[in-house]
This record gives structure tokens, C-alpha cells and sequence, in this order.
């Protein structure tokens, strides 16, 4: 291992211990994940030594990659096991879902903006995550070729709950999503069974907006 890797590697044991342990994340896959990831491979270069610290950061494109404890929060939320197939939508980095893939079977993630998603499918071919799989288009719809799925995560912030994805979630599904207006948010977690959908709130929450046909206009 470089002196390099062995540097992000303490910096991402920090994180991990300080930012998700501390504030009380305690799922055990999500804290495994965290460690694994090598989130400064998935910021640009002249970022990589913010890459753990505890806010969002610029991924260009006027996108961000979340803050570490919000990826951490987001995936708890979702009670993920190892047979899960996940929907993402918003790639952005390609980080939210390699977290997701050292956790269930299969990811499946949309991203709207051409070049972050070029970006992201290499990365993860580089990194050998060979349970992704990437699609370039409005995320808003859904992929309802691969539907129903166990879980759905919308890590872009939503005018109101996309339709189309609540119609893709299986029986026993879990979808977490920011809706509210273009500043600021409300994190809602869905959860479908046999007497229909169950909405509960998870909090307050900033995300960058959904654009799209069930999202703001562009
Ligand atoms: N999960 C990302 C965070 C990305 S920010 C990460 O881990 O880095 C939100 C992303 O959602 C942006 O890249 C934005 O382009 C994308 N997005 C916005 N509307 C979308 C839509 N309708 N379908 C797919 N992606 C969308």
C-alpha cells in the first residue's frame, strides 16, 4: 500500500468514527461500506485532501457529492440486506452508490448530466464494481424494464414524490427522498406492504435539485 493510500485510509477511519459512529449510525454494513469506499477517488483531484471532511463538495457540472453522515444516513434508512436490488437516482459522483453495491446484490443508478455519468461508469470499472449498473437519462421515471425493486434512494431534492418510482417498489420496498422546495427540503422515507404506502419523515435536508419529467423543470 502507498504512503498515499495508507493517508486517505486513516482519514477515512476518522470519518467514519467522528462523523457516522458519533452521530449514532450503527448499522453495521453502513459503517463496513463507509470504511471500504475510497470516497477521494471520487472527488477531483484538487479535492481529494477535503474528500472525508464533514460537508458536501463540488463534483462539477454545478452538482455536489454529499456529506459522508448524510450517505450514512440515507443507506441505514433504507434496512438494506445482501439480496436487495437497489435503484439510485442521481449518479453524481458514483460515490452513494458504491456504498450501496459493497452493501446489497445489485445497484442500478441513473444520472441525468452526460459527462458525470461517462465519469462515474469508468470509475467504478476501474474500482471492478461489477454489480453497478449505470444509465444515462431522466431518473424521474424510474427503470421499469428492472422493476419492482427492494429499495429506491433519490439523492437529488424532489418538488414532490416522483410517481412512477413509488409505482416501481416492491412489496416490503423501502424508497428514502428529499421533497420540498428548491433551498431546503424534507427527507421522507416511504415503505410500501400489503395495506399500501406508510410515509414518515427522517428531517431536514439541502440537496441540489431533480430536474426532470416528475421533478423541477430544468
Ligand atoms: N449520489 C450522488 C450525489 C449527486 S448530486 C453522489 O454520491 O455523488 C445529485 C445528482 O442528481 C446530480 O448529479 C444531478 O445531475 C442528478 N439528477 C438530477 N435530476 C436527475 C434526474 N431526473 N435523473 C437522474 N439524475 C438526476
Amino acid at each position: 500500500m502507498t504512503a498515499d493510500s495508507r493517508k486517505f485510509q486513516r482519514l477515512r477511519e476518522s470519518m467514519v468514527k467522528n462523523q457516522i459512529e458519533a452521530r449514532g449510525i450503527t448499522d453495521p454494513d453502513v459503517l463496513r461500506a463507509m470504511r471500504t469506499v475510497p470516497r477521494h477517488l471520487f472527488v477531483s483531484e484538487a479535492l481529494m485532501d477535503q474528500a472525508y471532511a464533514d460537508h458536501p463538495l463540488p463534483i462539477g457540472e454545478q452538482q455536489t457529492i454529499s456529506q459522508p453522515y448524510i450517505v450514512a444516513h440515507m443507506t441505514q434508512a433504507l434496512a438494506l440486506g445482501p439480496d436487495d436490488r437497489v435503484l439510485e437516482i442521481g449518479t453524481g459522483s458514483g460515490y452513494q452508490a458504491a456504498v450501496l453495491a459493497q452493501i446489497v446484490f445489485r445497484v442500478y443508478t441513473i444520472e441525468t448530466i452526460r459527462s458525470l455519468h461517462m465519469r462515474a461508469r469508468k470509475l467504478f470499472d476501474d474500482l471492478k464494481y461489477s454489480n453497478i449498473v449505470t444509465h444515462y437519462g431522466d431518473g424521474t421515471n424510474g427503470w421499469k424494464d428492472e422493476s419492482p425493486f427492494d429499495a429506491i434512494m433519490v439523492t437529488a431534492g424532489a418538488p414532490d414524490i416522483p410517481i412512477p418510482l413509488v409505482n416501481q417498489l416492491a412489496e416490503g420496498g423501502r424508497m428514502v427522498l428529499p421533497v420540498g422546495g428548491r433551498l431546503a427540503q424534507d427527507m421522507i422515507k416511504l415503505y410500501r406492504d400489503v395495506d399500501g404506502i406508510h410515509q414518515s419523515s427522517l428531517g431536514g435536508c439541502r440537496f441540489v435539485k431533480l430536474v426532470g419529467e416528475h421533478g423541477w423543470e430544468q
